[in-house]
């Protein structure tokens, strides 16, 4: 079946994946409404309802090109606004148990946008839509259905103050991040409960602004220091607009790390890594710090399920939330958006079996990293059956070797990026390059 021009699409949620839903949706609906309950600034400025939007957020390189594919010219803009862009693996250095991974020209471009700004500017972006209506301050409290419950036709929301209804919807899509109610809606429909996978590593992050000067790090725009088995805290520095840094330690298992300077900078230098404590120490703060505790990734399967509503559809941390170290959650969020546009330029049939079963797949390679990578740590609560410890040995092999080898470094940083599948470092060329 072709394209087809259908009704209204009503979002919950006009976050990342909401606003990337929104430019999906706009093709083949002659209406799209995004409801959120904040208020949306017209600055770039973190909000009450993305408490996340304080902290450092990497945008990979996949995830900036697929947003450059939906919106043209994105990333230049955020260029011209200031975020700088650089080689990811040449002027930025990655600490991987322990070790600097080796540096060299990679051709995968980073962006050092701010969350804030990276969603005001998509947000203008959809804002322009002729077809699109973004409304703040309307907060869905339920779903609208047929009477037999088996399609959504709209929502419930309050908005200042009133109870609205927004009917005669042909899809609504739940893209209301990790809060989504889509669980506990689906269960007073009489729906089966919804599988939930979660990979417990009790992240806790501080983030803090200071005042970058291209001096520092050599001229670099950053530097990621991971945690590993043994070492359970983590920071991470990345250039950003407004010669800002993002400055972060985090750490695992209930280790908070402080918000005051001194203990920051403390903190900092007991990393393997002296980069973050040295600009802590030799920088000027912007603002407060921000704390923000993140228990579990969180992957519920919506793929699985026996029964769903038609009409309806979940997406972006709503559908699976990544432990922020790893900083997928805005790619694969854009991933799902563009699966999303490619199927209904197929039609609407069967659209949540369809799109949830694309998205599993997709979702499935992040989420195979997150829990190979956490689940190494003897304190991570999560499924450790399906963990097979032969692919774990040759990938130990391989990051030991890359910090000599700028090509296995390379190799590692395209499946970081999410530009390969970790099937890429299993490829002879790869292969030949580790030792045994
Ligand atoms: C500490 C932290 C750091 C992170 N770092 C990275 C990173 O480095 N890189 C990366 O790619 N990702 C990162 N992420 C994940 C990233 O923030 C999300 O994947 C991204 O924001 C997309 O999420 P979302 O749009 O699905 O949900 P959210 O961003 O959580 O947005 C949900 C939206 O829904 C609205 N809403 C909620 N309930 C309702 C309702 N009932 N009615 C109306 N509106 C509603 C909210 O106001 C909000 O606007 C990080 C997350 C955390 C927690």
């Amino acid at each position: 079946m072709g394209t087809s021009i259908h009704g209204r699409a009503v979002v919950i949620g006009a976050s990342l994946a909401g606003l990337l839903t929104a430019r999906a949706l706009h093709e083949t609906f002659e209406e799209v409404v995004l409801l959120d309950r904040d208020t949306l600034p017209e600055r770039s400025e973190p909000r009450r309802g993305v408490p996340q939007g304080g902290h450092v957020h990497g945008l990979l390189t996949r995830g900036m090109r697929e947003m450059d594919e939906m919106f043209e010219g994105l990333s230049a803009e955020l260029i011209g606004l200031g975020a700088p862009a650089f080689d990811v693996q040449d002027e930025m250095h990655w600490w991987v148990d322990g070790r600097p991974l080796a540096t060299g020209p990679s051709g995968l471009i980073g962006l050092g946008a701010g969350r804030p700004l990276l969603e005001l500017a998509i947000r203008r972006r959809v804002a322009a839509l002729p077809n699109v209506e973004i409304r703040p301050e309307a907060a869905v409290t339920e779903l609208v259905t047929t009477p037999d419950g088996g399609r959504v036709v709209g929502v419930r929301a309050v908005a200042a103050g009133e109870e609205i209804t927004i009917g005669d919807a042909d899809v609504v899509v739940d893209a209301s991040g990790r809060g989504s109610r889509t669980r506990h809606w689906l269960g007073r429909l009489g729906y089966p409960e919804v599988e939930e996978q979660r990979i417990e590593t009790q992240v806790t992050y501080v983030t803090r602004r200071y005042r970058r000067t291209p001096d520092q790090l050599d001229g670099r725009y950053g530097t990621a220091v991971a945690a590993y088995p043994g070492r359970t805290r983590g920071g991470f520095a990345l250039a950003q607009e407004d010669d800002a840094w993002a400055l972060n330690i985090s750490g695992l298992f209930g280790e908070v790390p402080p918000m005051d300077h001194d203990g920051m900078v403390a903190w900092a230098a007991e990393l393997d890594c002296q980069d973050v404590a040295t600009l802590l120490r030799t920088s000027a703060p912007l603002g407060d710090p921000v704390k923000m505790r993140y228990p579990a990734s969180t992957r519920w399967r919506y793929d699985r399920m026996s029964r769903f509503p038609a009409g309806f559809l979940v997406t972006g941390d709503a559908m699976c939330s990544f432990n922020p170290v790893y900083g997928q959650g805005m790619t694969v969020a854009a991933l799902e958006a563009t699966i999303l546009g490619r199927l209904l330029k197929d039609g609407s049939e069967d659209m949540a079996d369809r799109f949830f079963t694309e998205s599993a797949a997709v979702i499935d390679v992040p989420w195979t990293t997150v829990a190979a990578n956490d689940l190494r740590f003897p304190d991570t609560v999560g499924d450790r059956s399906a963990l097979d410890p032969e692919p774990g040995a040759y990938l130990d092999r391989l990051r030991t070797a890359a910090v000599a080898d700028p090509v296995l470094a390379g190799a590692f940083l395209r499946v970081v990026q999410l530009m390969d599948t970790p099937a890429a470092l299993f490829e002879p060329d790869i292969a030949a390059r580790v030792p045994a």
